[in-house]
């Protein structure tokens, strides 16, 4: 860089390749470097002369060629900073160049010449290049006074240094000099003293780095090494060896524009928080040094030191590490408030956030005081440090939370994993966590597993009420069909591994439509609540009790060695249980149920089993209600034929399929007909003749008998009106039944009012029969409907009476005429001197409440004569007549002996 005299130089070719596309290959690396040690070692074989100047002359400006090459192809941030460094060598060439060519016009060389204002100036342009990588190349520029302290000491430094060694104090010192030259001399330390400033500032820093780092610091090195040696030392037989650092020094600067990819990424160095290194320490205190060592050197070589200016060196030194001190302290203060104010800031975010955070340790020991996490547990203000994180969780939960922090704590570096734990608050509630967790015990600043909780019970509530919501029954809380079927399905499995059995019990209330009809909803929902209590407590607890729907109920009994046994033990339980009646505010409802009973098998679904069990129910409530059934094969068929002549009943009326028989009620007394009972016949297109007690549930269950019964009233009503008209003296009656439905419908009394006007047949000889059950089932709504049936002035009989409740009290709520005594009564008397007490007793009954009596069922002369000896009124029966046609009735009429005025009672 500097010259040192006398020199001759030669210009360069500047042979290097040019152009913008121009790519650093390998082997044009290996080309450079081949091309630049064979030239370097020419030069230092022949340093002088022809030769000596053209080596130097083509390394040095061949690299400022390569230099404004690599500088153009570096990224548009970077071009103005690579630029500066192209321009400072390409300064430092031209100054070799124009120090060549003045050598040859002016014949000797000059001490100082324009060169020196070219090489200065490559030291600006070096300087401002290398600062500007520092600080993040171009326009991202800062003020860096640090930076600007440390070159001021290098400064300081380096002037201390010159102005007591070597050629440069012996120049500036002569006074023979002209001021220009004393000048520039003195500029030249202190030009390198700033270079070396920015270079060491930017290494110590880590600033600059990788391939691109190592080229700039060597480059930057090689010349100031030599620079400093030539201002020191003025040895000719070290010439060769100056220039070769110089040219080395070019080289390497050249190189380290060249944005390959070993180059140009690391050379720029980020632009770091300033932080407080050893480093920077060493800068700032490393010059106090030198004038102490200046001095020890010239004491060791016995010169006589002037102490003034080492003197002033010193001052001007600890003025600037004080500066730089202070600066450094002031950093590190800053340091510790932006510390100090992240900690509050994450502290307070930690605090304030709806989650806990909280680190533990590999003994399960909270290390960090989690507040929030205390007041999740209700642990206001206890502080969480030295906790068992794991006492804080549920006790079945710990030993699967710590088989899982096990697994955490295996894997090593950071790992992400969600899971949710169930932990108890201090007032005995649960609370459901969603847990994340990092396992950064490595971190030394962590040196634990950071565990976030977040508060998920609300949630997990949620969850848990809509997944029973969907499993269970809003009325009851029992297990709703689905769950059923899926327990159902499960025990079937079961059952194929273990052999133990696995039974249906489903049971139908008998008669519960009618409580939600005539009590509201509200009461039948009681009644179902309290249904539910009565069957969970007649099962084992392992056994599913589930409402199906409506009054349909279904229990699992499942597990059981003897599972048949078990069924029927739990079906007479329930039937039991239906025995005390259900309260609904003040009132007392009796109700009853038809139980099936399907057992399983290998070969069972689950929907082969409901069907199973649902048939066998439907058997015991065509059997007689208040039972139970066991699922046989052949009730598949009969459930099959019900589930057609369900469909076929609902046309029997528009297609004229029904017909009613009549069937005399006969004075016992004088053998006379006092009327006759209208009984409904069926035929079928293919089955024949349907007896009622084969249809009429069907249509009781379907709602089809209300329409029927309609139909009957009128028919019979129409009959008998036609009698009377026919036959004006008779006084005849005519029974019709009623069912349950009937009597529930409202519309019931406008009908038979309806059938009445219509047909002209008075209402007193209108008898409506009806079971003890249809009117006890709901006694309110019945004992008010027979109210409004009477003020039309139609009469009421009990049919079948004796084989329902047949309790005294609940007849006398109604407003009854006659009792019917039920065939099987009658079948009991076959003796004319022995009447059956219970028969004795019947009469008796109907007679203290001043009721008429009739006597079904009749078939034979003993029966009679012993009933009419006991007093019963009325009888009908097969001894007297079947049920007859219409036709074969008038037949009958005009044949016999018909009474004039109606007997009494009928
Ligand atoms: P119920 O009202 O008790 O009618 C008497 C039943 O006993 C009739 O059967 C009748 O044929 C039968 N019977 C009468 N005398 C004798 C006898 O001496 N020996 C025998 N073995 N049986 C006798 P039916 O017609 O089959 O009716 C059965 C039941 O069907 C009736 O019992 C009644 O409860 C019901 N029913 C009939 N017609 C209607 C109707 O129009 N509406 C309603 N709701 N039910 C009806
Ligand atoms: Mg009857
Ligand atoms: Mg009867």
């Amino acid at each position: 860089m500097i010259a040192y005299p006398p020199q001759e130089v030669v210009p360069s070719s500047g042979a290097v390749p040019r152009g913008r596309r121009w790519v650093f290959t390998q082997p044009t690396w290996l080309f450079a470097l081949v091309a630049v040690v064979g030239i370097c070692t020419v030069h230092v074989l022949y340093p002088d002369g022809f030769v000596g100047n053209f080596t130097y002359l083509s390394v040095t400006c061949g690299a400022a060629v390569v230099a404004w090459v690599g500088a153009r192809r570096q990224s548009q941030r970077w071009q103005f900073a690579w630029g500066c460094v192209a321009l400072g060598i390409t300064c430092s060439a031209v100054g070799d160049a124009v120090y060549y060519v003045r050598g040859l016009i002016d014949g000797a060389l000059l001490n100082v010449s324009i060169a020196d204002g070219f090489w200065l100036a490559a030291y600006v342009a070096l300087a401002i290049g290398f600062s500007s990588l520092v600080v993040g190349g171009h326009g991202v520029r800062r003020f860096d006074v640090d930076g600007l302290i440390d070159i001021a000491s290098f400064i300081v430094m380096a002037m201390v240094v010159v102005t007591q060694f070597g050629v440069v104090r012996d120049v500036i010192g002569d006074s023979s000099y002209s001021l220009s030259t004393r000048a520039i001399w003195t500029a030249y330390p202190i030009f390198d003293a700033a270079l070396l400033g920015v270079v060491a500032q930017a290494m110590l820093g880590r600033r600059l780095h990788g391939l691109s780092g190592l080229f700039l610091g060597c480059g930057t090195g090689l010349w100031l090494v030599a620079d400093f040696t030539s201002l020191l030392f003025d040895d000719p037989a070290i010439h060769r060896w100056l220039d070769l650092a110089w040219m080395l020094g070019a080289a390497g600067l050249a190189m380290s524009t060249v944005p390959t990819d070993d180059l140009g990424r690391a050379t720029h160095g980020t632009v770091a928080i300033a932080r407080v290194t050893n480093g920077r320490i060493f800068i700032t205190l490393v010059p106090l040094l030198v004038p102490g060592l200046i001095e020890i050197w010239q004491f060791g070589k016995h010169n006589d030191v002037n102490p003034l200016p080492l003197f002033a060196a010193t001052l001007a030194l600890v003025l600037l590490a004080f500066a730089r001190s202070t600066r450094l302290l002031k950093a590190r203060n800053r340091q510790e408030a932006a510390l100090q104010r992240s900690t509050r800031f994450y502290s307070a975010l930690a605090e304030n956030s709806a989650d806990a955070v909280i680190v533990i340790n590999e003994a399960g020991l909270i290390l960090n005081d989690a507040p929030n996490l205390a007041t999740m547990m209700g642990r206001q203000g206890v502080p969480t440090i030295g906790m068992d994180a794991l006492a804080l969780l549920q006790p079945r939960d710990v030993v699967s939370a710590r088989r899982v922090l096990a697994r955490w704590w295996l894997t090593s570096g950071v790992v992400a994993a969600d899971a949710e734990l169930q932990a108890t608050h201090l007032d005995g509630s649960e609370r459901w966590f969603g847990v994340r967790s990092a396992n950064l015990s490595s971190d030394p600043a962590i040196g634990g597993m950071v565990i976030n909780l977040r508060n998920i019970t609300d949630q997990k509530r949620a969850e848990t009420a809509l997944t029973h919501s969907g499993f269970h029954d809003s009325v009851t809380g029992l297990a709703n069909r689905a769950l059923f079927h899926d327990r159902l399905e499960h025990a079937l499995d079961r059952t194929a591994r273990s052999g133990l059995g696995v039974a249906v019990v489903y049971l139908d209330l008998d008669g519960f439509k009618m409580v939600n009809d005539s009590r509201g909803h509200e009461a039948g929902d009681q009644v179902l609540r309290e249904m539910a209590v009565r069957l969970t407590s007649a099962v084992r607890t392992l056994d599913t009790v589930s409402r199906i729907g409506g009054d349909e109920f279904a229990i699992l009994i499942e597990e059981s060695a003897r599972v048949l046994d078990e069924a029927e033990t739990v079906a007479e339980r329930v039937l039991q249980s239906l025995t005390a009646p259900f309260i609904v505010g003040v009132q007392q409802i009796v109700l009853s149920a038809s139980i099936g009973i399907a057992i399983g098998d290998v070969s069972c679904t689950a929907s082969s089993m409901m069907r199973d069990a649902d048939v066998a129910m439907y058997k015991a409530k065509t059997a007689g209600k208040s039972q139970w059934a066991l699922y046989e094969p052949a009730m598949r068929r009969a459930a099959l034929d019900r589930i057609e002549l369900e469909s076929d009943l609902h046309h029997a009326v528009d297609q004229h399929q029904l017909r009613l028989v009549y069937q005399p009620i006969i004075e016992l007394r004088s053998d006379r007909i006092v009327g006759f009972e209208a009984l409904l016949r069926w035929d079928h297109p293919t089955r024949g003749v349907i007896s009622p007690d084969d249809f009429i549930a069907i249509a009781e269950s379907t709602g089809t008998i209300v329409p029927i019964g309609r139909w009957v009233l009128e028919e019979a009503c129409r009959s008998a009106a036609s009698w009377k008209r026919a036959f004006p003296a008779t006084k005849l009656t005519m029974a019709v039944n009623l069912s349950a439905r009937q009597l529930a419908a409202p519309d019931l009394v406008g009908d038979v009012a309806n059938a009445l006007v219509r047909s002209g047949f008075p209402a007193v000889k209108l008898i409506l029969e009806m079971t003890e059950s249809v009117l006890v089932k709901d006694a309110d709504t019945a004992s008010h409907r027979l109210q409004d049936l009477r003020s039309l002035g139609v009469r009421v009989a009990i049919d079948d009476f004796g084989t329902g409740y047949s309790s005294l009290s609940y007849l006398r709520q109604f407003p009854i005429d006659i009792l019917k005594i039920d065939k099987s009564f009658t079948d009991t008397i076959v003796d004319r001197t022995q009447i059956p007490p219970i028969v004795h007793g019947l009469l008796e009954l109907a007679r203290t409440l001043h009721m008429h009596t009739v006597a079904e069922g009749i078939e034979f002369e003993v029966q009679r004569d012993s009933l009419r000896d006991q007093g019963c009124e009325f009888g009908q029966g097969f001894l007297f007549a079947k049920p007859l046609e219409l036709d074969d009735v008038v037949k009958l009429l005009a044949r016999r002996e018909i009474p004039t005025a109606a007997p009494v009672g009928l």
